[in-house]
């Protein structure tokens, strides 16, 4: 699993999301990512209301 962020390898499975799918730890930048995207459904720096204002954007 390489990491969207910082394109590393460095990546450990880190629980599931409220939907089930399987989440991703990154070791090296510490995103958090979903596998199943191509983009991270959300930062680990980021909270619910700075998403839904990226969202909006
Ligand atoms: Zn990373």
């Amino acid at each position: 699993m390489k990491c969207p962020n910082c394109q590393s390898f460095y990546c450990v499975k880190n629980g599931h999301n409220p939907e089930g799918k399987q989440k991703y730890l990154c070791k090296k930048c510490r995103a958090s990512f979903d596998a199943f995207r191509d983009h991270f459904t959300y930062w680990s720096h980021l909270n619910y209301e700075q998403w839904n204002l990226l969202i909006q954007i």
